[in-house]
């Protein structure tokens, strides 16, 4: 497998076009991503395999994420965000076009920036802002309402300088 080259973006950058991204395609309902639709929109499906999770792309409007069985919705979203976050930042913006397949590798910047892109486009900065303050703090509340896990919306916080 090719390794990933990474975007070179800065985290502020890669943020910004993950939630221009999720806006462009008229992603959120109250904040909340529809991914599913925007998967629909690009042409990428779900399977479910044992093993890691993993995206491939067969070519720019066709792909698959691979997600491992028994884990939960939240953990789920995270992950397909995270593999759009290849899609988008690794496979779109550099306009490729051939077959590329993303694994779970090693600890490096590419795998940072799909995280950072998962992060803004689960929890829009506007909306989660808004969220995190009329919801007192509660990280528990405020993962519910995106579908995201706690960890994950207390790192949005920090992020977002909310705490
Ligand atoms: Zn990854």
């Amino acid at each position: 497998m090719i390794a990933t080259q990474p975007s070179r973006l800065s985290n502020a950058a890669i943020a910004k076009f993950a939630e221009r991204v999720g806006r462009e395609n008229d992603l959120y309902d109250d904040g909340r991503a529809d991914l599913d639709y925007l998967l629909r929109l690009f042409g990428g499906k779900i399977e479910y395999r044992d093993g890691g999770e993993a995206l491939h792309v067969r070519s720019p409007a066709d792909f698959t994420i691979f997600l491992p069985r028994f884990t939960s919705v939240a953990r789920d979203r995270f992950t397909i965000a995270h593999e759009l976050g290849h899609y988008f930042l690794h496979y779109r913006l550099p306009e490729l076009n051939d077959e590329r397949g993303y694994g779970r590798g090693s600890r490096n910047r590419a795998e940072t920036e799909a995280n950072v892109f998962a992060s803004a486009l689960l929890m829009p900065s506007a909306e989660f802002a808004e969220k995190w303050n009329s919801l007192e703090k509660d990280e528990w509340l405020v993962a519910n309402h995106f579908d995201v896990s706690p960890a994950a919306a207390r790192v949005r916080a920090e992020v977002l300088n909310l705490k």
